[in-house]
């Protein structure tokens, strides 16, 4: 399976001039970028294949999206997370709900990842949390050549690419295949265990992108109002939908690093839609929130 080229589209916020790579329309119903780093099990044959086992978050979109993947390759899909609180089990909501329907069997364990490892057979795809491994480097190869022929078609001057992370593999493997720098962000941990992750899948930091810091901590899921409220200006400023849990983290470091870089923005959007249905729901739980929310396709 291929999936369709992405716009990159020009658009502007505020005084920003700057493009978007709009990968969250890669596929109505994959993450912009779990559908990228799983496009490798989609793309094989993989005849010897039953089911899939993984484990994270109980509203991963890696979660989600590998419950997309068993569904279109007929594999059954077994998922380890440590809790699901019963308000979730009563009203489920977001991605838990959509892997749900999607037929994802789903245990409570205290030792999520020994328990999903340990299910390794002849039969069986052991993921692992976030989509981490090598084989998510086939679909960002991909995505980096058609970055480079979007650049080359709109005659794009001195561009850079800039994207939060979560596990970091994302911008790893983008750098590894663009000719010019990849800033990145990081929303999990700090940027200490972005560079342990990326020392885990290359040896020469050479190749890393270039982090942007920010003095301000950011825990990874965390409300806070100054992210939302910069979430909604987005939306109203650009007319595009961004994910509450990276995009936001990583919108706020770069417009305070902006005024250090030089050439031609291209941001990524990475998808993760469905995310915001939960995150939504806990900022009106907790902000008392009515966002003008529709449920999307
Ligand atoms: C998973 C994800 C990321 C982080 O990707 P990494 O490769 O783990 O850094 C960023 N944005 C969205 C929407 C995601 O789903």
């Amino acid at each position: 399976m291929h999936f369709p080229t992405t716009p990159l589209e020009n658009i502007s916020y505020k005084a920003l001039d700057f493009y978007i790579k709009r990968d969250d329309l890669l596929h109505p119903d994959f993450s912009g970028n779990k559908a990228r780093k799983f496009h490798y099990f989609l793309s094989g044959e993989f005849l010897h294949v039953r089911r899939v086992v993984s484990f994270g978050s109980n509203q991963s979109n890696a979660m989600y999206s590998l419950s997309v993947l068993a569904k279109l390759r007929g594999w059954e899909f077994v998922y380890f997370t440590h809790h699901i609180p019963a308000f979730l089990k009563e009203n489920p909501i977001g991605n838990y709900k959509y892997a749900l329907q999607n037929g994802m069997k789903i245990f409570e364990s205290k030792n999520k990842a020994d328990e999903a490892n340990a299910m390794s057979d002849a039969k069986t795809l052991i993921v692992q949390e976030g989509g981490r491994q090598k084989e998510a480097e086939y679909g960002l190869e991909i995505l980096a050549l058609e970055l480079q022929e979007d650049i080359k078609r709109q005659n794009i001057k001195n561009p850079f690419v800039y994207l939060p992370s979560g596990t970091g593999v994302t911008a790893l493997f983008l750098q590894k295949y663009l000719p010019f720098t990849v800033f990145t962000c990081s929303t999990v941990g700090g940027d200490e265990y972005l560079k342990k992750q990326w020392k885990m899948l290359e040896q020469n930091e050479e190749c890393f992108p270039v982090i942007v810091s920010s003095e301000k901590k950011y825990h990874y899921g965390k409300l806070d109002i100054e992210l939302y409220q910069l979430w909604e200006d987005l939306q109203k400023n650009t007319g595009i939908e961004f994910d509450l849990l990276y995009d936001v983290v990583g919108w706020k470091k770069l417009l305070s690093y902006l005024p250090k870089m030089r050439g031609t923005l291209i941001y990524l959007h990475q998808g993760g839609l469905r995310g915001n249905e939960s995150m939504l729901q806990r900022y009106q739980y907790k902000y008392g929130i009515i966002a003008n929310y529709k449920d999307r396709k």
